[in-house]
C-alpha cells in the first residue's frame, strides 16, 4: 500500500530518499524515486530530506501532523513521566480485537548513552557518507555536551519488539494517537534502525530479556509548544472568567 504522494516532476533522482528510508520502500529507477511497496512506516524521514519537496503524504491528515510537529519546534528536553510511559506502552502492547502486539523497553540515562555508543560503533563506517552519521561525528569530535545530534532532544527511546512488522506497525500508530492526546511526540530513528541491521546482535545485547524481533526505535518526548492535556482545562477556565469580568 502507498503513503505518499511523489512529484515525479520534482525529483531530480538524487537518492537522499532511498538512503533514509529504514525500510526500503523506495528505489531511484530512470533517475525517478518509486516506491518498492517494502512496507512505508509513514515516519517522514524522506519528505524531511528531499530537497526538491517532491515527496508529501498521500492523506492530508498525515502532512498536517508532521507540520504542526515542526512547527512546535518538536522537541524539548523533559523526560515523560513513568505514568504517561505506563498508559502508553500498555495501549501499544495489547490490542481489544488483536490480543498481544508487540513488546516494549525504555532506554534512558545511562543504559540510552551505552547503548548510543554501541549504536555509533556500528553506523560509523558504513554509514559514514549519511547525514545524521556525520552529524554525529561532528558532535562526537568536538566534545560538546549538548544533546546527540540522532536524539534531537530527546532523553528517552522506546524500542518496540514484535513478531511482524504489521504487530508492529500498529502499535507504533496506537503509540501516537495515545501519546498526542497526552503532549507526548518523537520520531521514528533511523540511525538506530541502520545499527540494528548493521549488527544484528545490537537489540540482544542491551536487552537480553525480549526475544522477539526489534522493528522500531521511537526517540519519545514533550512536544515544545503543545499544551499538556492537564494545563488546557485550566487555561479553558481562566479564559472563560476572563469573558465573564470584562
Ligand atoms: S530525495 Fe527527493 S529528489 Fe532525491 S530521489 Fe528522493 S524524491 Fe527524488
Ligand atoms: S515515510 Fe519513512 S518509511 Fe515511508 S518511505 Fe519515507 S522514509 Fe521510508
Amino acid at each position: 500500500m502507498s503513503n505518499l504522494r511523489i512529484d515525479t516532476d520534482k525529483c531530480i533522482g538524487c537518492g537522499k530518499c532511498v538512503k533514509i528510508c529504514m525500510k526500503d520502500h523506495l528505489a531511484v529507477k530512470d533517475k525517478k524515486v518509486t516506491e518498492t511497496l517494502h512496507g512505508c512506516l509513514k515516519c517522514g524521514h524522506c519528505i524531511a530530506t528531499c530537497p526538491k519537496q517532491a515527496i508529501s503524504f498521500a492523506d492530508p491528515k498525515d502532512n498536517d501532523i508532521l507540520g504542526k510537529a515542526r512547527q512546535e519546534g518538536f522537541m524539548d528536553a523533559r523526560p515523560v513521566s513513568e505514568e504517561d510511559l505506563t498508559a502508553i506502552r500498555d495501549k501499544m502492547e495489547h490490542s481489544s480485537s488483536m490480543g498481544d502486539l508487540c513488546e516494549t523497553h525504555i532506554l534512558e540515562g545511562k543504559a540510552l548513552n551505552k547503548f548510543m555508543d554501541d549504536v555509533w560503533e556500528a553506523v560509523k563506517e558504513k554509514e559514514a557518507d549519511t547525514d545524521i552519521v556525520r552529524e554525529m561525528a561532528e558532535w562526537r569530535d568536538s566534545n560538546k555536551l549538548g544533546p546527540n545530534p540522532a536524539l534531537w532532544n530527546g532523553s528517552q527511546v522506546l524500542l518496540i519488539f514484535a513478531d511482524s512488522p504489521e504487530k508492529a506497525f500498529m502499535a507504533s500508530n496506537r503509540m501516537k494517537t495515545e501519546g498526542f492526546g497526552r503532549g507526548v511526540i518523537g520520531f521514528h530513528s533511523n540511525v538506530i534502525m541502520m545499527a540494528s541491521k548493521i549488527d544484528g546482535g545490537l537489540a540482544k545485547k542491551h536487552v537480553p530479556h525480549i526475544d522477539k524481533k526489534l522493528y522500531m526505535a521511537y526517540v519519545i518526548g514533550h512536544g515544545r509548544r503543545i499544551i499538556e492535556p492537564g494545563i488546557a482545562p485550566l487555561f479553558k477556565k481562566a479564559k472563560g472568567l476572563k469573558d465573564k469580568l470584562f
